[in-house]
């Protein structure tokens, strides 16, 4: 295992591809358009800069990990990668279409990931030539902090793809929690409904953004309120869990909240965005309700 690829360069893929390339591996990030793939790119060396002012990694480790980031928008580069961590939007269409469109492009033995948040990796890896070299390696947000990732095997997935890329998350100094391949594995089964909760709270006037947010930050000791993280993950994200759970398990308790759908249809979606249930745009996040 020597060179990873990962597709999408958003919150996610930029966070894989910045582990991948300090752990020592070369990466070959794509996505859409150049300018994204910029922006991450400035963002990863912003990161590894702000680590070596605070002493957890030195000026050389940075170096180097930034000159073993290559990027593309065409999936040939991907053609010498031992492994592919896809990272695009938690969208199951955009999913199937990018590994129709990937397949071709690998080596016979690549294996692929997906880090999606919630969707069957039995289903996604039968859209592949390689359903037995295909895995759920789901890291969690932001990647160079938190120190899981929940590994999910499809119902065609090989012991040995298992066993390498369990060795990659341990190389890349995380810690593994496997779960059977159930809409929204087990962190975001329980953690998403808490979120889409919130959102109700929230929507029927129970209490205002901040009071929700100081209740369970000091009521629960959560780190943060589950409406400062449901801006953190991306509000448009949160969405796509709650309907893969809702579809997925067929049960009304998980149906997302309307006042969750409008922001999305609103393009609030949180921080990417610089609004959700705060807006971002000044020195301090301010609530928006
Ligand atoms: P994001 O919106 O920040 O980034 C998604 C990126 O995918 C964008 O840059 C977009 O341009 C790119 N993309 C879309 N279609 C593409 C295509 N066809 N080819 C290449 N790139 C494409 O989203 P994110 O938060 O980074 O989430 C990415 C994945 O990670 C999703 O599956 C999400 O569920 C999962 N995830 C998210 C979190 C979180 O907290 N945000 C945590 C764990 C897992």
């Amino acid at each position: 295992m020597k060179i990873i690829g990962i597709i999408g360069a958003g919150q996610m893929g930029s966070g894989i591809a910045q582990i991948c390339a300090t752990a020592g591996y070369d990466v070959k990030l794509s996505d859409l358009e150049q300018t994204r793939l910029d922006a991450a790119v400035e963002k990863i060396d912003q990161n590894l800069k702000r680590m070596v002012a605070r002493d957890k990694i030195d000026a050389a480790t940075a170096e180097a990990a930034m000159k073993r980031i290559a990027t593309g928008t065409d999936y040939a580069i991907f053609g010498d990668c031992d492994i592919v961590i896809e990272a695009a939007t938690e969208n199951e269409e955009i999913k199937r279409s990018i590994f129709r469109t990937l397949v071709p492009a690998l080596k016979p033995d690549a294996i692929i990931a997906s880090n999606t948040s919630s969707i069957s990796i039995t289903r996604l890896a039968a859209t592949t030539d390689r359903p037995e070299k295909f895995i759920g390696m789901h890291f969690m947000n932001p990647v160079p902090v938190m120190q899981l990732v929940e590994l999910i095997r499809g119902i065609a997935t090989g012991e040995q793809t298992f066993e390498i890329v369990r060795k990659l998350a341990l190389d890349l100094d995380k810690t593994v929690a496997v779960s059977e391949d159930f809409p929204a594995f087990i962190v975001n089964r329980i953690l998403l409904p808490m979120i889409n909760e919130a959102v109700y709270t929230l929507y029927e006037g129970v209490g205002s953004v901040e009071a929700i947010d100081t209740a369970l930050k000091l009521g629960a000791n959560h780190p943060m309120g589950p409406l400062e993280l449901a801006d953190f993950i991306g509000l448009d994200t949160c969405l796509a869990v709650m309907h893969v759970l809702y579809d997925g398990l067929a049960d009304s308790k998980y149906r997302p909240c309307p006042l969750l759908v409008k922001y999305v249809e609103a393009g609030w979606l949180g921080r990417k965005t610089n609004r959700g249930f705060y807006d971002y745009s000044g020195d301090k996040p301010v609530p928006t309700r």
